[in-house]
């Protein structure tokens, strides 16, 4: 939907400027000129005496989504190794394809890259898609983004998964605007409809206060991306067998405007949240920097990780790479220890699928315990010092058992 003024008609008269919310009206040569910032709300259609602002149809390139078939998972690779998130994205792509009952193919782009593809396999594609060139051994937007668009203008896929990592987030988007499809991101669950078979996108809308099922009827492949951790992992499967299509790269230098000159690693050590087995969150309630002293103590003593809420890491106690939630990662750990959080929807976006969880809290209404399989109500200054020395003890009496089996 577009809005036009009809030139012959205008007698410039100011009035739609002045009723427009949005700055969008500029007057040139006393006639009334639409400009970017428009909505089209529509107000000044109301407004006009002589009717000379209409609506217009803006005609969509009509496609045949019937001849689109096939669901397809980006298979992220940094350095020759499969990132977790798209394991997690062959599961849910398998469960999808087996529903529709069409081919998950997998699209693994790279340089020397090849021995992936029984991996990919192994993990649930029927089918992939290798693009293995000098000129795709580093990410960049435009070289990935030209081959993956024109291999959908190809092929036709229905559906297509990617990782939102850093490099999925770049890629989603750039690939949707070049098909001309629309995607949605973050989702948090997928599913097919039942009756007309189009892929239900749900993610948290509205800070997270409700969740948006969203579809995509017109256009395809209807594509989503999919935060690490948030779908369980495909299961390896030895006897799977599939086929390998290598695809003919014809990408130059110049069709690549950002040249990557270097990578550098981030000074701070990356913090593998999505990967660890083990989280010890702290919260507003840690109540300063130093004490997240205490919370690291706990984690290394369990072998695991530090998180945080948003509220710790906005007050500075702790850098955002460890913030866990709806803005942060999507963790799904063995053990999790909430420390002074209090359990916000938005934080328990990113934690509520771990295997058992651990909340540590003084305020024994705090919604952090109703997701909680063990709640201790407590100052967390007494409860993690408390932890630490029965962990501890747990190591001395190992230690004794040692020296007196040997
Ligand atoms: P609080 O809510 O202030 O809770 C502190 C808790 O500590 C309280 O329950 C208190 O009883 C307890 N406490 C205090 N002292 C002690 C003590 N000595 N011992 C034990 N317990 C104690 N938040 C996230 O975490 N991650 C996100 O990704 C995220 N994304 C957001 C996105 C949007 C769009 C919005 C609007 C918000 C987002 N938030 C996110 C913020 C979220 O709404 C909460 O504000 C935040 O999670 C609160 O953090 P907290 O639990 O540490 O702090
Ligand atoms: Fe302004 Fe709305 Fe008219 Fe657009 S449709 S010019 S936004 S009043
Ligand atoms: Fe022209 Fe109508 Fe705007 Fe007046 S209100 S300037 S006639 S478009």
């Amino acid at each position: 939907m577009a809005i036009k003024v009809i030139s012959d008609k205008c007698i410039g008269c100011g009035v739609c400027v002045n009723e427009c919310p949005f700055n969008a009206i500029d007057m040139i040569d006393n006639k009334a000129v639409i400009n970017e910032s428009c909505t089209a709300c529509g107000a000044c259609i109301e407004a006009c005496p002589v009717d000379a602002i209409e609506k217009e149809e803006v005609a969509t390139k009509g496609i045949d989504i019937t001849k689109y078939k096939g669901v397809w998972v980006f298979a992220e690779q940094r350095n020759g190794e499969l990132l977790n998130v798209a394991i997690e994205l062959l599961g849910e792509g398998r469960k999808i394809a087996d529903k529709l009952g069409v081919q998950l193919t997998a699209v693994l782009l790279g340089n020397n890259v090849k021995n992936m593809t029984e991996t990919l396999i192994k993990y649930g594609a029927d089918k992939v898609i290798l693009g293995d060139h000098e000129l795709l051994e580093t990410y960049t937007t435009d070289g990935y983004a030209k081959v993956i668009s024109e291999l959908i203008e190809d092929k036709k896929p229905e559906i297509m998964l990617i990782g939102a990592t850093n490099i999925g987030r770049d890629l989603g988007p750039r690939i949707s605007a070049k098909v001309k499809t629309g995607l949605t991101a973050d989702c948090t669950r997928l599913e097919i409809d039942d009756e007309d078979k189009k892929l239900l996108q749900t993610r948290p809308a509205f800070g997270g206060n409700l969740m948006a099922t969203i579809i995509c009827p017109k256009h395809r492949p209807q594509m989503s991306t999919v935060r690490p951790g948030v779908m369980e992992k495909a299961k390896y499967d030895e006897t799977r067998q599939g086929e390998v299509e290598e695809i003919e790269i014809k990408l130059t230098k110049d069709d690549i405007k950002a040249v990557v000159i270097d990578t550098v690693k981030a000074e701070k050590e990356e913090v593998a949240l999505e990967e660890a087995p083990i989280i010890v969150a702290g919260g507003r309630g840690v109540g300063n920097e130093k004490g997240f002293e205490l919370i690291e103590k706990l984690a290394e003593k369990l072998g695991g990780v530090v998180g945080a809420s948003r509220a710790s890491v906005d007050a500075g106690w702790i850098d955002q790479p460890h913030q866990v939630g709806q803005t942060g990662k999507t963790v799904r750990p063995k053990l999790y220890i909430a420390c002074g959080i209090s359990g916000a929807i938005q934080h328990l976006a990113g934690m509520q699928s771990s295997d058992c969880i651990v909340a540590i809290n003084k305020n024994p209404g705090a919604p952090i315990f109703k997701v909680a399989d063990y709640g201790i109500v407590g100052d967390l200054y007494e409860v993690v010092p408390a932890l630490i020395e029965a962990l501890d003890n747990v190591d001395d009496i190992m230690e004794a058992f040692k020296t007196v089996n040997s």
